[in-house]
């Protein structure tokens, strides 16, 4: 067995009903815990972005000084590039909640280096995806961040990780890879301009060298989520429960095969988004660039 080989289980308890809202707000917890913890940024995300978006709106209002120094200059393309890491990563997020909208996401893959060619890290989250409701409204379920956040406290508290990001690791590139379970149809719809996703004929094989950590993302709860009614007694699902009724056996039992045919085949995709970590570089006051 590969060394390399980390599993963490990460328990989401008491979560009454598993949306693919939620589900998509846990993954993007962990890319935040990740990109922050890797020091890919130098805040969490919601931080991080709180600064960037001050100097867009001080350019806007024309606040800049000091337009021909050097030291504006220099300034200046250090915040463009942490401005471009920031829009990569809000842009990222976005896909993974389109992904969970659209598709049925079996899991995900974090690739942390150079190229998907010759990562140094690896991260692969698997998905409850049989636990996640569609039945149910995200809005009706959202949990608050620190409902989140708690469960992410597993994280930090892992050793393998702890060791991990106490070495010295370079700022690098983050990709992302999709294992999805669709149809043809989603398929289409996910290879669209909405969704920025390319098809990979072939699973990348992981370098030896590369750390695999996989994250079990586990639903526990003591109700089961299909049994509850809250939204479906909406009047929106009211029409819907009624075309149910007039359903033969027949066609359930074609509906449950051409179900289970399209659950078994799975297909990765690759994002066209990339991260691009961003580090204050050493011979720059770090202070400067973030106060305005
Ligand atoms: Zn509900």
């Amino acid at each position: 067995m590969d060394q390399n080989i980390k599993i963490i289980d990460l328990k989401l308890d008491n979560i009454e009903v598993l949306t693919t809202g939620t589900a998509a707000e846990f993954v993007n917890g962990i890319l935040d815990f990740l990109l922050y913890q890797r020091r890919q940024i130098p805040f969490v995300y919601k931080t991080y972005k709180y600064y960037v978006d001050k100097w867009s709106d001080a350019e806007g209002s024309g606040e800049t000084k000091d337009r021909e120094s050097f030291a504006h200059y220099q300034l200046n393309q250090q915040r463009s590039k942490a401005k471009a890491t920031k829009q990569s990563i809000s842009d990222m997020r976005e896909l993974i909640r389109q992904a969970f909208r659209t598709s049925e996401v079996k899991s995900l893959r974090f690739l942390f280096g150079n190229s998907t060619f010759m990562p140094s890290e690896a991260y692969t989250l698997h998905i409850p995806h049989d636990s996640i409701s569609r039945d149910h409204f995200y809005e009706h379920h959202a949990l608050p961040e620190f409902r989140i956040n708690q469960a992410l406290l597993r994280l930090l508290t892992c050793e393998e990780l702890y060791t991990l990001f106490s070495t010295e690791l370079n700022a690098t590139n983050v990709f992302l890879e999709m294992e999805l379970l669709t149809n043809a149809e989603n398929a289409k719809g996910c290879h669209g301009d909405s969704v920025n996703l390319i098809p990979k004929d072939v699973m990348s094989q992981l370098p030896r060298s590369c750390k695999n950590i996989h994250l079990n993302l586990l639903h526990c709860s003591d109700n089961i989520s299909t049994e509850l009614q809250c939204c479906k007694d909406l009047a929106i699902y009211q029409d819907l429960g009624l075309l149910k009724l007039d359903k033969s056996e027949e066609d359930d039992s074609r509906t449950n095969d051409s179900l289970e045919a399209t659950k078994e085949s799975s297909c990765w995709w690759q994002a066209e988004i990339i991260v691009r970590g961003f580090r204050v570089p050493a011979n720059q006051k770090s202070g400067c660039i973030w106060s305005s």
